[in-house]
């Protein structure tokens, strides 16, 4: 039977992705040796390197004066990373998710400086996306997550405030065109919707680096990466060949305008039938705070028993990680920018006949 994958992370990616990956992994560019077994500093693994950093800053259209860096950690060493490097005196923060939480904790956590909370939806279990709120005009950055990833609910524009802004783009990057002059920094981890686990995507403007006073440890301080591109220590070879596969494909599919395309025909198809369905309601109380990615949805109060026979009946129709993130229950279908339409309505179909047979 077909798999439909609505895995959150690590998640589906282009076929390509996968294909050309696995090969590589034989045999990289016919040299008789798996790309595990070669040197980062081989002449054929740095043109990956300098082709994936051409790519990035060609797709997402990023300006002069940024670098692209592909390193280890995952988003949440970014967490810690960002006041390093950027904290002066004080740092806004937007808490609207799990992730942005743990963002704001790790600056909170260190000594140099005043951590602003501008807004939060946690004591709504983060059900919509605060607005209204004034970042303080002497704060050296405003840290958002662009897309909640647990809780579904997403920032489908870049925001407007007057400090320079950062942003963890990890589950709605290559989603939609982002304007990166309004950053000083976007991070994410690979894995929803670029690359296999294990690397972690940095743009970073370079004359905000080096404007703080405190030490920086050198594998934290994004200069050390600005200098070596990204090969101050050993980079993660496979996860970067897989993060090229996928920029490779999204050049050829049309770029982040197609991807926001397809992303709002998915997502309009499956909110249109969770709305319509009579056993279904979205878990995200605003509208316009839905998310493309991660579609959020529980059975309505009078069906609540029924969840678990839902989820067997999605699992025996070939979906896959349908389940809700614990801390919300119910459903989550992530619909990332490898995933095909085909699989939304395979999804909507199991809905609706299970809508029948109730
Ligand atoms: C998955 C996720 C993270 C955590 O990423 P790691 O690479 O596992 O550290 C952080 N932020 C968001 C928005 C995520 O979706």
């Amino acid at each position: 039977m077909k798999k439909h994958n609505f895995n959150a992370g690590p998640s589906i990616l282009p076929h390509e992705t996968v294909e050309n990956t696995a090969k590589a992994i034989l045999d990289f560019n016919h040299s008789g040796l798996s790309i595990m077994e070669i040197s980062h500093r081989h002449k054929d693994f740095q043109a990956v390197m300098d082709e994936a950093e051409a790519l990035f800053k060609e797709i997402l259209d990023i300006p002069e004066g940024y670098s692209v860096l592909f390193l280890g950690g995952g988003a949440s060493l970014e967490f810690c990373m960002v006041p390093y490097n950027f904290m002066e005196k004080k740092a806004a923060y937007l808490n609207t998710g799990t992730w942005a939480n743990k963002a704001e904790k790790e600056a909170k956590g260190l000594a140099f400086g005043e951590v602003v909370e501008v807004a939060s939806s946690k004591a709504d279990n983060y059900v919509y996306i605060p607005k209204g709120y004034t970042v303080p005009a002497d704060a050296d950055y405003f840290h958002y997550t662009t897309n909640n990833t647990i809780y579904g609910t997403e920032i489908h524009h870049d925001l407007e405030v007057n400090v320079p802004m950062v942003a963890d783009m990890s589950s709605d990057i290559f989603s939609r065109p982002v304007d990166v002059s309004k950053y000083i920094c976007i991070y994410g981890g690979a894995q929803k919707n670029l690359a296999p686990a294990g690397v972690t995507f940095v743009i970073v403007k370079n004359d905000a680096l080096g404007k703080v006073s405190h030490y920086i440890p050198t594998m934290l301080d994004y200069r050390t990466h600005v200098e070596k591109g990204s090969m101050f220590n050993t980079p993660p070879v496979v996860p970067i060949y897989g993060a090229l596969m996928t920029l490779r494909w999204l050049k050829a599919q049309g770029g982040v305008k197609e991807m926001q395309r397809r992303a709002k025909e998915r997502a309009e198809m499956l909110y249109g039938e969770i709305d319509r369905n009579r056993l279904f309601r979205g878990t995200v109380t605003c509208e316009e705070d839905r998310s493309y990615m991660n579609i959020c949805f529980i059975m309505k109060d009078e069906y609540k028993d029924l969840e678990p026979e839902f989820a067997a009946f999605a699992a025996e129709h070939g979906m896959v990680g349908v389940k809700g993130h614990r801390s919300v229950g119910g459903f989550r279908a992530s619909c990332y920018n490898a995933l095909p339409k085909e699989s939304v309505q395979a999804l909507i179909d199991c809905m609706q006949e299970f809508e029948r047979k109730h």
